[in-house]
């Protein structure tokens, strides 16, 4: 599905071509609600954030590719050092690979137990 963004839409912009977001703009933080922050700004909640907005973030839009692009990302950007993580108690290990091995055919009724 191809996305339309209006070059008026608030925290984004068209930079060569491509959308890009401000990540400091409004669109994705607003004033803390907690009063020990002093009204400092912080990170919306996503609902809150129009749909466009966050699809100019370029992010994946799937919480499995997220933890993927984040594995890759933690292994110095190489998809094979993520393959290769020894980090067995990450929480994102067991779906580094991009994809949910709890789902997998053939793990029905098996226990860690
Ligand atoms: S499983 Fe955890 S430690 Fe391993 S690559 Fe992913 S985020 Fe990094």
């Amino acid at each position: 599905m191809k996305m339309e963004i209006n070059d008026k839409m608030d925290g984004v912009v068209k930079k060569d071509g491509k959308l890009r977001a401000f990540s400091s703009d409004n669109v994705y933080l607003a004033p803390s609600p907690a009063a020990e922050d002093g009204g400092e700004k912080v990170g919306k909640l996503p609902r809150e954030i129009p749909t466009a907005a966050l699809q100019a973030l370029g992010g994946p839009q799937s919480p499995i590719k997220a933890i993927r692009a984040k594995c890759i990302d933690c292994s110095g950007g190489y998809a094979a050092e993520a393959r290769k993580c020894v980090a067995i108690t990450c929480a994102l290990w067991p779906f580094r690979m991009g994809y949910n091995p709890f789902y997998a055919k053939g793990n029905e009724g098996v226990s860690a137990e």
